[in-house]
């Protein structure tokens, strides 16, 4: 019985891109996949025919359209230049989950470690890692870390579903939540009331550094890793590179609208064009992909091809003992395609079965409860180079209301000037331009805040932020400050 073709868009990249996508189609081909491939354009060329964001508006057309992408890597400047592709359609296009399975290949392809079989479930759309940042003063820069409950229930909800549909044990948050007491303090509390409704699947979280480097130590012990979005990233990394997968591994990030899938590794600009690039990870990516549409039995056989090439000692030059044997790009894609229908004697081989269609969690909240929110003071951020902090203080002191008052002056979270104690010297004086004035005050409203920063305006201050400050149940939603 012969399947009707999925529509799929194939963006073939930057580097490397185009050499492993022309053989992964090759291999899709072969192993007779029911696909139909409509091709667009994504990245540096796009970019370069100035379209700021690196994406052809056929391409948004298309992925709209068939809500499949397989994606070759794709380069994005560091330090400046166009925003990254990857997490602009990631955002477009609700994927807030990206699932980076880990593996050994034990006694295949070298790696630091054995018995390596996890799964990396990290949160794609928030944290750090979507990328907000502001400069207002000449000396500091600042990032948002914006974690939502919405966002942190879904991708907690969607990892231990994944753990359910493909019979895994365990699931572990990693987060920094001993620093990160609001942001990453929701994380994991989150997790915990989410993981409480899964009594068939083990949980235990572990503190990021800590988690990293027992990752990094016995990454054996780890079966589903769930965290946020930069974590996520880092940990996905140092996973791969210890389980020697780093060339190997496939990715796919998945929401409601549009399901993309890649390989983990970039565009490699270093080799590109020299026909010597891995393409597994890219036809790693494809195997999940033909789970996700639900065409399991192309899926493993390629997926068992592929294992079964890497037992037989067909290697590119990344992962090949003996140099001089390397396969190239096109001659491995050509011996994985002379082993469809083989599988690997000693690896773990793929099932028609497995990665299983995980159940997509809604996008609603469920673990909120109606939280009475007061607003009890603001913090103002003033630019002042080379401010002393007593002076400062004593001025910005006098921008207070009868209802809101200066209770704290701090630059870097240490505080600086107390106004109820205003001569005593800080520990240290200020080396950055920026400090956070805070004014608390109670049952008060945005009129109160309106009327400080009209005061310090007055004074001659440059106001050039504010954050509210507000409770929610009477517990407070904002840090404290160090020697406050
Ligand atoms: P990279 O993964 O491209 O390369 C790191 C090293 O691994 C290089 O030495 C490279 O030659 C090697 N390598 C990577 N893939 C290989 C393969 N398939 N076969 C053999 N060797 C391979 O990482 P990078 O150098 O940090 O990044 C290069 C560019 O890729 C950057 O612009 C980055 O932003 C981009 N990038 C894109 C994606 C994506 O599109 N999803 C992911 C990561 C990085």
């Amino acid at each position: 019985m012969c399947a009707s073709p999925v529509k799929v868009s194939v963006a073939k990249g930057d580097g490397i891109g185009p050499e492993i996508m022309d053989v992964t189609l090759k291999v899709l081909q072969a192993a007779g996949a029911q696909l139909e491939y409509d091709f667009i354009e994504l990245g540096e060329q796009v970019f370069k025919r100035g379209i700021m964001n690196g994406i052809d508006p056929k391409a948004w057309e298309s992925i709209r359209n068939t809500r499949l992408l397989l994606k070759a890597p794709i380069t994005t400047p560091q330090g400046g230049g166009y925003k990254s592709v990857n997490v602009t359609m990631r955002k477009a296009f609700g994927q807030f989950a990206n699932v980076r399975p880990v593996r050994t290949f034990d006694g295949f392809v070298p790696s630091k470690h054995k018995g390596v079989d996890m799964v990396i479930v990290r949160e794609n759309e928030e944290s750090l890692y979507a990328g907000i940042e502001y400069r207002q003063t000449r000396d500091t820069c600042h990032g948002v870390k914006l974690i939502s409950r919405t966002g942190t229930e879904l991708i907690v909800r969607y990892a231990f579903e994944y753990a359910r549909a493909n019979g895994r044990k365990k699931v572990t948050c990693l987060i920094k939540d001993n620093i990160m007491k609001i942001t990453d303090g929701l994380f994991h509390q989150v997790f915990d009331l989410v993981g409480a409704e899964y009594p068939d699947i083990a949980r235990d979280s572990m503190i990021v550094d800590i988690g990293m480097a027992r990752v990094a130590d016995t990454p054996e012990k780890f079966d589903v890793i769930v965290t946020e979005n930069l974590y996520g990233d880092i940990v996905s990394d140092i996973a791969s590179q210890v389980a020697g997968s780093v060339g190997l591994a496939g990715s796919m990030n998945l929401g409601e609208a549009c399901a993309m899938f890649e390989a983990v590794h970039g565009s490699a600009p270093d080799i590109a064009g020299k026909g010597i690039a891995n393409p597994s990870g890219l036809i790693n990516a494809a195997v999940l992909m033909l789970y996700h549409i639900g065409q399991g039995a192309v899926a493993a056989k390629i997926g068992n091809a592929l294992l079964y090439t890497l037992e037989n000692g067909q290697h590119t030059g990344d992962i090949a003992a003996d140099k001089a044997k390397a396969l190239s790009t096109q001659q491995f894609g050509d011996a994985v395609i002379a082993n469809l229908g083989k599988g690997p004697s000693q690896l773990k081989p793929f099932e028609v079965g497995s990665g299983k269609a995980v159940k997509m969690p809604s996008s609603k909240a469920t673990t909120q409860s109606k939280r009475a929110k007061g607003l009890v003071g603001v913090d103002v951020f003033i630019d002042a180079e080379h401010a002393k902090a007593l002076e400062l203080g004593a001025k910005v002191n006098q921008a207070s209301t009868a209802n809101l008052k200066l209770d704290l002056m701090s630059s870097r979270g240490l505080a600086m000037f107390d106004p109820k104690n205003p001569t005593k010297q800080p520990e240290t004086e200020a080396v950055t331009d920026l400090w956070a004035c805070r004014f608390v005050g109670q049952n008060i409203g945005n009129n109160d805040v309106r009327q400080v920063l009209a005061n310090l305006e007055n004074l001659g201050l440059d106001w050039v932020k504010t954050e509210n400050l507000y409770t929610f149940d009477g517990v407070i939603g904002f840090s404290g400050r160090h020697g406050g």
